[in-house]
């Protein structure tokens, strides 16, 4: 059918009856798009893009991980209160005991408030036909959410969209942590397991996604525990007498030079 004649038809009996003629025409050679199936837009790496819809969900669920991240880096102030105590407490409770990672840890929380708004342009849909890791593919799971790998687009999976914008946010965040800095899984899922590996390891915890998920959490649920910004201001006076100490468990101050010279005593 000739371009002119095809629109003339189109004209004449209606975009159905137009689109079934041309059906019956080309044959069965053709695959038809089935009713009300959605034109997916590829992103210039051939992957799938988000739809408006999944755009609009996915940007709800950042704005939560923003919050929750800021909490974390605001509960990881170096600031000498009253909730010094509770706030050591809580990082020993998702990194362990051992401190000398803390800077450190809160530096990364620091690095996901500056890319989490922008991680919208690396999420992509979950692609069944792609390979997940060395075991081989991993099926679009009920408990698998969303996952990527370092410098990697995050795929979301299907189950990833009946979540609560809040599980969305730390999903997101857990999955940042593995793009930007390779974490691991080694607690598995849950939190009793993130806090025993925090019992085990500091190191292993400082490393491993959930634990970075979880102290967010912890840390987005307890505002008393997050120090104000004009607290942070208010940088500690060297007094030249660093002897005596606070009384404090920790000297935050010492985080800075990473010397631990006055920790015995
Ligand atoms: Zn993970």
């Amino acid at each position: 059918m000739s371009p002119p004649a095809a629109l003339a038809l189109q004209r004449a009996v209606g975009n159905r009856a137009f689109t079934a003629a041309l059906q019956r025409e080309q044959g069965s050679s053709r695959p038809r798009q089935s009713p009300g199936a959605v034109v997916q837009r590829v992103r210039t790496d051939g992957r799938a893009e988000l739809t408006p819809e999944q755009l609009q969900i996915v940007t709800q669920a950042l704005r939560h991980a923003v919050a929750v991240a800021e909490a974390a880096v605001q509960t990881l102030a170096l600031t000498d209160d009253e909730t010094e105590d509770a706030r050591l407490e809580l990082y020993r409770y998702w990194f362990g005991s051992n401190l000398f990672m803390m800077k450190e840890v809160r530096r990364k929380f620091g690095q996901l408030v500056a890319e989490l708004p922008g991680l919208a342009t690396h999420l992509v849909p979950y692609d069944p036909t792609e390979a997940v890791d060395a075991k081989g593919t991993v099926a679009d799971q009920e408990f698998v959410w969303a996952w990527t790998r370092q410098n990697e687009v995050i795929r979301l999976t299907t189950s990833f969209w009946g979540l609560t914008p809040e599980r969305q946010g730390t999903t997101l965040l857990h999955e940042l942590t593995h793009r930007l800095w390779d974490t691991t899984d080694e607690s598995k899922f849950g939190e009793d397991r993130a806090h025993e590996l925090a019992c085990l390891s500091s190191p292993a915890a400082c490393n491993c996604a959930y634990n970075f998920e979880y102290y967010a959490k912890s840390a987005h649920a307890n505002p008393a525990l997050q120090a104000r910004p004009e607290r942070n201001e208010v940088a500690p006076e060297p007094t030249g007498d660093q002897s005596s100490g606070s009384g404090l468990p920790f000297d935050f101050d010492l985080l800075d030079g990473m010397s631990f010279a006055d920790e015995e005593g």
